[in-house]
């Protein structure tokens, strides 16, 4: 049993809580894409946890946790972060963590160059986390990458090294920052023997597992409007965040999804800039924000916020391939007397329900309906009889207008706060 679990819109959708409350039972909890700048927040018994680069089945005791092949890896964060679960009290062995050899390490000099380039765009820029997340991947497809499995290989990384970092010189010249080699060596010696127990061939490990029936979940960072091919270019992050690219990302190229999980926020929130049709401004976007709580996990940037965007999430389910919905953090739309939606968007003054491609989406004003608001305190709702009759309409309005049957509804944070419903 193949599942993804996947983001709909723009990220942030509570794809960690979702991983973690759904990955009971499974057998293994793989990141296919990304680094850290995934910000997965997770509430359940053991406590609250950031993931930036970990899978969120890391707190299943039960579950192996594999950082796959499509995924860019910052030594120094990834201590960081096992060295904080250890802190927490989270035992984190080579039996229960395994990272791709093929996935690429993110460098200092990736991060420099990332910052470098933000404040080279000044008012343009993208948005980026910083984390130098698009330069790693840029040079992964210029072949100038050096992989988690090269610091299994003491005696060729440095003459690698070298070479990358030479090329590397030339692109930052005009910058004062340059890499040196040995201090590039020396932040990997840090790092790389304490890594190295947890890097191996996961491609063997995930074929035998999938071969003997076992259940895999494939958790993406960010969401479908993020997709570096089918988001919004170039506001896009620099991986594949569809459930599509999961088996690839992770390391099983050949084998097939059985069942992908849309993860789906009951409004809109989007982190860093580009086109955002649905966006609220002023009072309504504070209440918006304040009640949501929409600050950025791995940054700290107040998001930005807008009402349900319709024309963007049906696109976000389609390229996801959806068969089912987790709708989350409903609780917070308690507060509205209607509750805004985003039903079309008007572009070039004719309404427009598909989600427009390339530069058209530049011109898409939204156009807002409201819907009874339920204004209740729902965060204790365990089940959907237990809604109030408004909550339960809004949750049939979104499933019609998507075309997409939801099956969990989250009320709340933490790792029980949801209802299942009847589909
Ligand atoms: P991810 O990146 O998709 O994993 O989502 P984030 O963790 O970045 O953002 C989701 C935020 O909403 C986190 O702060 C969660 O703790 C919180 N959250 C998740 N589900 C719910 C919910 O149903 N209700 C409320 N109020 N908060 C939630
Ligand atoms: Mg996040």
């Amino acid at each position: 049993m193949l599942t993804a679990v996947v983001g709909i819109n723009w990220g942030d959708e509570g794809k960690g809580r979702m991983v973690d409350l759904l990955s009971e039972g499974y057998d293994i909890i793989c990141r296919y894409q990304g680094g850290n700048n995934a910000g997965h927040t997770v509430i359940n018994d053991k406590g609250k946890f950031i993931l930036n680069l970990l899978p969120s089945g890391i707190l299943r005791d039960s579950a192996v946790n594999v950082m796959g092949a499509g995924m860019v890896i910052d030594l120094e964060h990834l201590m960081g972060e096992l060295e904080g679960l250890a802190a927490q009290g989270v035992e984190i062995t080579p039996e229960n963590l395994k990272i791709s050899d093929k996935a690429f390490i993110c460098m200092p000099y990736h991060r420099a160059q990332d910052i470098l380039e933000e404040e080279r765009l000044g008012d343009k820029k993208y948005g980026s986390t910083r984390r130098g997340i698009a330069p790693v991947y840029g040079d992964k497809y210029m072949k100038k990458g050096l992989r988690m499995g090269d610091l299994l290989h003491r005696d060729t990384i440095e003459e690698k090294l070298r070479e990358i970092v030479e090329w590397k010189n030339i692109t930052l010249k005009g910058y004062d920052s340059v890499a040196e080699i040995s201090d590039v060596m020396a932040w990997i010696e840090q790092y790389s023997d304490k890594l190295a127990p947890y890097i191996t061939n996961v491609t063997e490990f995930l074929l035998t597992s999938a071969n003997d029936g076992k259940k895999i979940m494939f958790e993406a960072q960010l969401g479908a409007l993020r997709d570096i091919d089918f988001g919004i270019y170039p506001y896009t992050t620099s991986s594949q965040t569809l459930a599509a690219y999961a088996p690839i990302g992770a390391g099983i190229p050949g084998k097939k999804l059985d069942y992908v999980m849309g993860v789906i926020k009951a409004y809109s929130s989007c982190v860093g800039e580009g086109p955002f049709t649905a966006e609220l401004f002023g009072e309504e976007a504070e209440a918006l924000r304040a009640a949501g709580r929409e600050y950025g996990a791995a940054t700290g940037r107040p998001r930005r916020v807008g009402g349900f965007d319709i024309p963007a999430s049906r696109y976000g389910i389609q390229m996801q391939g959806a068969n089912e919905l987790a709708l989350t953090k409903l609780d917070v739309l308690s507060y509205f007397n209607e509750i805004p939606v985003c039903a079309a968007y008007e572009v070039d003054g004719k309404r427009v329900c598909d989600f427009p491609s390339g530069d058209e989406l530049l011109k898409a004003k939204p156009v807002y309906e409201y819907l009874p608001g339920f204004k209740a305190d729902i965060s204790k709702c365990r089940s959907m009889e237990e809604l109030p009759p408004a909550a339960l309409d809004y949750i049939r309005y979104i499933e019609k207008v998507v075309d997409c049957p939801i099956k969990y509804v989250s009320v709340g944070a933490e790792r029980n706060d949801y209802l299942v419903m009847n589909l």
